[in-house]
């Protein structure tokens, strides 16, 4: 048999081994970001088009690169930041593999401007499927500009693959911030299809996270700061208060990479625990520095996660400066006792010690989100419950939809009572149906046949969805109710985007907003019916929302603003209803035309009919 081995030509090779470094237009910005960090830069910018399905364009102030340089970086291996394997473990630069630009030319177009300070004149290149097209001569400013254009046009597969243009382009805003935040001693810009999406001049680390995130953070961070031998822990977190719903500004970095550590993550949180909400994120900014030699620095290119050998001291380490940090701010409560935290001793102890934490003590009742005395439910308006027919069929809906488990016996007791509702004929609607809140989660409605347990936080979810839905299609404006002092909301550039989005639905459900300059709206009233309190937070929460829904959800966009307003200002798991708000619930619930399931798919409701309960004994 004649030999069938033969070695792949390098730009085959080449393209088999891009996939593994670039698998989207983010994994190119952020290999060119990092390489003009490398290059000592201290202004980058970043221009995108159509989320880097068109254009992804770099360009850098820093060392540049010689004529024979410029030439070689696309070779595999090429690299100029180790000699020899030793050097990974004195790493002072993000990239050492060489591998990054060999694969981004086998599967783009390429071209490089670039010039070194001994150079008079630049170098102009411009590459084809790893093939050089051209080398010429060229006028340039001191440093590199690399543009890739046309994505993947060689590998079908993968151009079909890519998501669609918000999410490709969310991934890239990810790996320009993750960049952005650890520089923050380097000038950034992010233009995407001509519209300058972050100028970030040079700063200190808060005003960066500022910059990038927007003014509200001014007034949310704490200073975390703790010097050990085995790591020193320096940036930012935010106030319980700024404690998120989604797991939003959660970023962890080591030794100025960005890392995922759901351990340290898992520290953080645990040190945050008392203080805020159930089911909500602390935001942080954490910077570890550890001894390059306490991590496995040889993680691949795409990967975020680091192994670190002595993860449970830092567990710890962090875990009690986080408590340090809330201890020694005033929170503006009684909270947090100062007089007992004591400084933090980390002498690091050789293997076997536990570093001590300092001793803080903290009141577990305290949630800054809720006030001690239930509060009214928001937008519940009072419309009075005249529908029987509807609400008749929605009580049939429901019986339909749960059908096929349950017995024939207990169908036909509930058509015998004529469903649940039917039976009251006085006319106080369905306030004689004995119902009651427990756990402060659930109502349960006794009929019939058993009882039926409802979500309270689903079905408020559900009538308010439905209200804004009903409030949007009518195209008149909802009544709004003036802000006795209009509020400047100010928003990071991309809320500020998506805020512009759907203003016209905000003035739809009442809100009276206007734009009011770069990323800044003014809002000069809401819906009737609701509260006042702290507006800004109101919107964070429901932009997070929306753009949890654009990622998680794919809703309309409509469908999208009124689930979210739905869930921002609905009644809460955990919230105590006084019990003309229990009613209230149950009978609009039951006017809807699916008071079975929520907006976003949750059972509402369950019955529990007389076979299931005598099943519990
Ligand atoms: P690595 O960063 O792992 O060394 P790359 O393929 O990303 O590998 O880059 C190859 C080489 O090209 C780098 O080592 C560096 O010498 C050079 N290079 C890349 N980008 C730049 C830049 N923006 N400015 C100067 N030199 C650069
Ligand atoms: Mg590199």
């Amino acid at each position: 048999m004649s030999d069938i081995i033969h070695i792949l030509p390098d730009s085959v090779a080449n393209q088999i081994a891009a996939g593994e470094v670039i698998q989207r237009p983010a994994s190119v910005v952020k290999e060119l970001l990092e390489n003009a960090v490398d290059a000592k830069a201290t202004s980058i910018d970043l221009i995108i088009k159509d989320s880097g399905k068109t254009l992804i364009k770099v360009n850098d102030n820093g060392i540049g690169m010689s004529d024979t340089d410029a030439r070689l970086c696309f070779e595999r291996h090429a690299t100029s930041k180790i000699a020899s394997a030793d050097d990974i473990f004195s790493l002072k630069t993000k990239g050492f593999r060489g591998e990054a630009l060999a694969s981004i030319a086998a599967i783009a177009h390429v071209e490089l401007k670039t010039r070194n300070e001994s150079a008079a004149i630049g170098t102009h290149i411009i590459l084809q499927g790893s093939q050089c097209q051209e080398q010429s001569p060229c006028q340039c400013e001191k440093g590199t500009s690399f543009a890739v254009k046309n994505l993947f046009y060689n590998v079908p597969a993968r151009r079909n693959f890519l998501k669609s243009d918000a999410v490709e382009y969310n991934h890239i805003r990810e790996e320009f911030i993750r960049l952005a935040l650890v520089h923050p001693e380097i000038a950034f810009s992010l233009h995407h299809n001509d519209k300058n999406e972050y100028k970030l001049p040079k700063s200190a680390l808060k005003q960066r996270i500022i910059n990038v995130f927007g003014n509200t953070y001014n007034e949310r961070l704490l200073p975390l700061n703790q010097e050990s031998e085995l790591v020193n822990i320096s940036g930012f977190i935010g106030k319980p208060e700024a404690a998120r719903k989604t797991r939003g500004e959660q970023y962890l970095f080591v030794n100025q990479r960005y890392i995922k550590h759901p351990y340290f993550n898992h520290a953080i949180g645990n040190a945050m625990e008392e203080l805020i909400p159930a089911n909500h994120f602390p935001t942080y900014f954490v910077y570890l520095e550890v001894d390059p030699a306490q991590i496995d620095i040889n993680i691949h290119p795409t990967k975020t996660e680091v192994k670190f050998k002595e993860e449970k001291f830092i567990y710890s380490i962090l875990r009690a400066s986080v408590k340090q940090s809330l201890g020694n701010f005033n929170l503006g409560s009684q909270q947090i006792d100062f007089d007992n935290v004591s400084p933090i001793d980390f002498s690091y102890i050789a293997s076997g010690g536990t570093p001590k934490e300092p001793k803080i003590f903290v009141d577990p009742n305290y949630n800054p989100f809720s006030s001690s005395k239930p509060t009214s439910a928001p937008i519940m308006p009072s419309s009075p419950f005249k529908n029987k027919k509807q609400n008749n069929e929605a009580w049939t809906k429901i019986y339909e939809s749960i059908k096929e488990n349950i017995p024939e016996e207990a169908i036909a007791h509930a058509q015998q009572s004529q469903l649940p509702l039917e039976e009251e004929n006085k006319e106080n609607d369905n306030n004689n149906l004995p119902m009651f809140q427990t756990l402060n989660t659930y109502i349960i409605v006794h009929v019939k046949s058993g009882f039926i347990i409802i979500n309270q936080e689903a079905a408020s979810e559900r009538i308010l969805y439905d209200k804004f839905m009903r409030q949007m299609e009518s195209k008149q404006a909802a009544d709004v109710q003036k802000l006795l002092f209009p509020e400047t909301l100010n928003f990071s550039p991309q809320d500020a985007d998506i805020i512009a989005n759907i203003q016209h639905d905000f003035i739809l459900l009442g809100f009276d907003i206007e734009i009011f300059g770069k990323n800044t709206f003014i809002l000069n009233g809401i819906p009737v019916g609701m509260k006042e309190t702290n507006v800004q937070h109101l919107m964070e929460q429901l932009l997070e929302s929306y753009k949890n829904n654009l990622i998680s959800i794919r809703l309309s966009r409509k469908s999208n603003v009124a689930y979210s307003m739905a869930k921002t200002l609905s009644v809460k798991k955990g919230q105590a209803l006084l019990a003309e708000e229990i009613n209230e619930i149950v009978k609009q619930l039951f006017m809807s035309e699916s008071p079975e399931i929520s907006p976003c798919g949750e059972k509402i409701c369950k019955i529990l009919n007389e076979k299931e309960i005598a099943n519990l004994f």
